[in-house]
């Protein structure tokens, strides 16, 4: 695109072009200096230039006839108007100004200096453009000669600015228009800027320029001219020229005239109608906005004054008359969009009718819109709406339009219905299924900006609409006219007019709108804030976030859920989101360290080693299965599958065995589920309540597994550090602390706790376990506890109990536990969950996608062993535990005391000095005795150790400590 202007490089239109154009889009190289505004025209007509930038009067030279006549002779159109200070310098070669004789500049420049130029007895010397005339000083190298020019251009030049503002008034101001040929697209966003010097671009006021031919007749002009009083157009300016059209000769007297009339519309869409007599004709320049670069104080002065016009003609209006170019416009749904366009609409001369669900009396009130609850505004003002725009949310559209239908039936015809809605296809369908579309036109339009982001202006905004009929000409006349009159409502706010129908409309907003909406909701989620070192990069995100966070979430709802395109919009954000960090990290799958050393342990087995594996949390009191056992197994259908929720007589037996024990006082079916062993209960669960990025509170020792199995699912693990000391219990208010709305942690789901625990073998105490349910319950945060240890220490309860007590814990307890310790089957896989119902529908569902169930013949096995009443001996490990303790005490390790008095399958000594721990390990691995180091489970210099379970086991491993 190319834009001229006349002139050279500084001088006062090249200066209104650097101001207003948007240079970085344009390019410098596109917009060019002529030397006379005729070459400029002619440049315009060969196509070499799109748009050219002219002068065409100041506030004391007056007119430049020169350009009127141009734009009469070469039908061209005015786009819009700016206004520009003009100062003019005096400069010369010659530092000394009295020895000046003569001046040489633009004739509107000499015009402009006049009084200052006769006071000081100057000649002058008339010459094509102001700054060139500096040049013209340089060529002459007489130093009686000065010139008027541009202030600043001294240095430039390597001329004396001897005078500055050498103008004789100081109010000296140019009026420019940027013109193009009549046919010719004026793209404001891609050619104006939007800001300058901290300021923004708006349309300061409607214009309109023209000509009239005037019939040589008594009156003639007069009557006229009475046409624009009738419509209340404040004109602005009359000016007179000879005609020189082709048909002049006809005429019959020399002196003939056109008027070129220009005027402020108060109400726009008064503008003067075509005439039946072709000499009265109006032809238009065009319609179009004065822009300026304002600051928000003489914005609000400016809407006032707006205000005071339009009050006046409004009371002078006659609201009866349905069509005088004054568009009666009614808006359904006076929200924070409605509000928004009615109070620019209302500016602009419409009248303003609006109605909403909610009581807008007094926001109505202040910017002069009539505001009516539903039946009123059918009852008074329906009659008389042109149009009526639809602003409601995006899900209550709907229901919003056949409330309406139904409650105005008869009064539904010729009217024009427009709807707002940020999505297109869903208002099209909904308008067809509504017939509505049979007798009043219907416009769908998508205004692409809001009250933040066109809070100042909506000068380059984007306008979508698209009429879905292929004959619109069907429409009464009057109709298709109130609908253009619209629609170049917005374009003379600077809108840029997009016509776009529905599904390719959807299409491109749901991977732009809805993709920044999306991302400046995700922005709050992450807690994104102002810092001290924001880039502008940061600022502009900050700015995603404000925009799209001040919308409603109705309307985020809305793009989402009507418009069929953003769910492949958030597919496609996963699927980068999730690319773009594999391209960072180069990730392995992690295997358990536990299952590390069981590996190696197998291995040195098979080779015939022997060895103390004391490492591995294999029971020792493996249940006999003599063969009537097995037998039994396969009486029952042991091959089929059985249901994702487990057997329910095996879940029966469960509950009436945890009954027996006293573990649980009260539980239903509908809260357990089988699963194929507690680690994947446990990956079930965590993928239920897992989302990216969601994070888990852990206390330190934990069992290997729980971090992985949440890293595996993109969670995140927070360790809560424990001691010895006391008895490896976290301290509560540090997990409180963690659950403040702390940017870091404001993604907490939940607390896992194994109890009693793995690895320390110890129970926790109920007073910390009260503490933690009462966080639970008030933070809403889940709480997975593993008491997979439970039946083996035996005498502490199932936590699950504690939901007798308190029910609101049912919503965030889950209990974890396995039949692989206490009923010493770990290699059948059988597990369980407890919990609330509804989860326990949701983990079915998990279970049988990903595994289907938990083996058939694992889950009779277990069954087999409760109905059994299999009760081992663990009296050993009790043993086991005084001994090892003993021996170790003695040598400085320290062991916490488990709350219970029960078993445990470990224990987990500590030990401060690091050199002790390493000696210990080393000699313990020398003599084939494997453990696990503290490490694994999040600790430094512990070791867990399976306790022996019969008397060689504990000889051969207290010989080695
Ligand atoms: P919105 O939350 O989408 O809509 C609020 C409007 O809907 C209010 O007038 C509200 O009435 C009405 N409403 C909500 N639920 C209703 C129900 N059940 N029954 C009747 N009316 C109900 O927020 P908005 O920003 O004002 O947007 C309005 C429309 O303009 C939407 O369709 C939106 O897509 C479109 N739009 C918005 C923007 C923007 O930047 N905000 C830009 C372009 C287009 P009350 O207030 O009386 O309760």
């Amino acid at each position: 695109m190319h834009i001229g202007y006349q002139g050279i490089e500084n001088s006062y239109s090249h200066q209104v072009c650097s101001k207003f154009l948007d240079m970085k889009k344009l390019g410098d190289d596109k917009v060019k200096g002529f030397k006379s505004f005729e070459i400029v025209f002619s440049c315009l007509l060969f196509g070499l230039i799109d748009f050219a930038i002219l002068p065409i009067e100041n506030s004391i030279g007056g007119c430049i006839f020169l350009n009127y006549d141009l734009f009469y002779k070469h039908n061209i159109k005015i786009h819009c108007e700016f206004h520009h200070n003009i100062e003019h310098s005096l400069y010369s070669t010659n530092p000394d100004f009295l020895g000046i004789e003569k001046i040489i500049s633009h004739p509107q420049a000499l015009q402009q200096c006049k009084d200052n130029l006769k006071k000081n007895n100057f000649e002058i010397e008339e010459y094509w453009d102001t700054t060139a005339s500096m040049e013209r000083l340089l060529e002459l190298k007489d130093d009686n000669y000065g010139c008027l020019a541009p202030p600043g251009l001294s240095e430039k030049y390597g001329l004396y600015e001897l005078k500055k503002c050498f103008n004789d008034q100081e109010n000296n101001i140019t009026r420019f228009y940027l013109i193009s040929l009549k046919d010719k697209k004026f793209d404001f966003g891609n050619i104006l800027r939007k800001q300058y010097n901290g300021l923004n671009l708006v349309s300061i006021k409607n214009k309109f320029s023209g000509y009239v031919v005037i019939k040589d007749k008594i009156g003639s002009l007069q009557m006229y001219l009475n046409k624009f009083n009738e419509k209340n157009i404040n004109l602005t300016k009359i000016e007179s020229r000879p005609y020189l059209g082709s048909d002049r000769n006809k005429m019959n007297t020399a002196f003939s005239y056109i008027f070129y009339i220009e005027g402020e519309y108060n109400f726009r869409d008064n503008k003067i109608e075509k005439s039946d007599d072709d000499s009265y004709q109006f032809n238009y320049f065009g319609e179009f906005s004065i822009f300026d670069f304002i600051d928000d104080n003489r914005m609000l002065e400016n809407s006032n004054i707006n205000k005071l016009n339009d009050q006046n003609s409004k009371d002078e209006s006659n609201e009866n008359i349905i069509f005088n170019g004054k568009l009666n416009i009614g808006v359904v749904g006076f929200g924070r969009f409605g509000q928004f366009i009615s109070e620019k609409m209302v500016k602009y001369g419409f009248n303003v009718y609006a109605t909403s669900r909610s009581d807008y009396t007094s926001e109505a009130n202040k910017m002069n819109v009539t505001f009516s609850e539903f039946d009123t505004f059918l009852e008074n003002h329906f009659e008389i709406l042109d149009i009526i725009i639809f602003a409601t949310s995006i899900n209550s559209f709907e229901k919003v339009i056949n409330h309406f239908i139904e409650s105005s039936k008869d009064k539904f015809k010729n009217k024009i219905i427009v709807d707002v809605l940020s999505v297109k296809e869903y208002p099209n369908e909904i308008f067809r299924k509504s017939g509505i579309d049979n007798n009043n036109l219907v416009l769908l339009t998508h205004p692409m900006f809001g009250p933040d982001s066109a809070k100042n202006s909506w000068v380059g905004k984007k306008f979508v609409y698209w009429y879905y009929y292929k004959d619109y000409s069907r429409f009464d006349k009057t109709v298709q006219e109130k609908t253009d009159h619209f629609i170049k409502f917005w374009e003379n706010q600077g809108c840029e007019i997009i016509c776009l129908d529905s599904i390719n409309h959807d299409f491109l907003s749901a991977n732009s709108q809805f993709l920044s909406h999306f991302i400046g909701r995700m922005l709050e989620l992450f807690n994104c804030e102002e810092t001290i070192i924001d880039t502008d990069l940061y600022s502009n995100l900050l700015k995603v976030k404000n925009y799209a966070c001040n919308d409603s979430w109705d309307l985020f709802d809305g793009l989402y859920n009507y418009n069929n395109q953003s769910k492949e919009t958030i597919r496609k954000l996963k699927f980068s989101l999730f690319n773009l960090i594999e391209n960072l990290e180069t990730k392995k799958m992690k295997e358990s360290s536990t299952g590390k050393v069981f590996s190696l342990i197998k291995e040195l087995k098979s080779e015939g080693q022997k060895l103390l594996n004391l490492a591995i949390g294999e029971p020792k009191w493996y249940p006999n299965m003599d063969s009537d056992f097995l037998h039994q197994l396969k009486k029952d259908e042991i091959s089929e599958y059985s249901t994702s929720k487990g057997e329910s007589k095996l879940i029966d037996k469960l509950i009436d065995t945890y009954k027996e024990k006293s573990l649980i006082a009260e539980i239903n079916s509908e809260n357990v589920m089988i699963t194929s062993g507690a680690k994947f209960g446990l990956y079930l669960i965590l993928k239920l309540l897992t989302k990216p990025g969601s994070k888990w509170i852990i206390p330190k020792p934990y069992w290997v597994s729980y971090p992985d199995i949440i890293e595996s699912l993109e969670g995140e693990s927070i360790f809560v550090d424990t001691e010895v000391s006391n008895n490896w219990e976290p301290n509560i208010d540090e997990i409180w602390k963690l659950n403040k709305s702390d940017y870091n942690y404001n993604n907490i789901k939940g607390i896992i706790l194994c109890n009693p625990n793995n690895p320390t073998g110890i129970s926790y105490s109920d007073k910390f376990i009260n503490y933690l349910i009462n966080l639970v319950i008030k933070k809403k945060i889940y709480l997975i506890v593993d008491e997979v240890y439970l039946m083996v220490d035996g005498k502490i309860k199932s936590l699950y109990s504690k939901i007798n007590e308190n029910n609101d814990l049912s919503k965030y307890l889950v209990i974890v536990s396995s039949f692989s310790k206490y009923y010493a089957i770990p290699g059948w896989r059988v597990g369980y969950v407890f919990t609330n119902k509804d989860m326990i529908k949701d983990l079915c569902k998990i279970q049988s996608t990903i595994s289907g169930c938990c083996s058939k013949a694992s889950q009779e096995l277990a069954y087999n062993l409760l109905e059994r009443n299999l009760n081992p001996d663990l009296s050993f490990l009790g043993k086991s535990k005084l001994k090892i303790e003993n021996i170790l005490e003695k040598k400085g390790w320290k062991f916490g005391k488990s709350f219970s008095s029960g078993n445990q399958m470990y224990i987990f000594p500590y030990h401060e000095d690091e050199n002790t721990v390493s000696e210990l390990e080393e000699n313990l691995l020398s003599n084939n005795v494997f453990f696990m180091n503290g490490k694994s489970f999040g600790v430094e210099n512990c070791l867990r150790i399976l306790l022996p379970f019969d008397e060689k086991e504990l000889k051969s491993l207290s010989k080695y400590l």
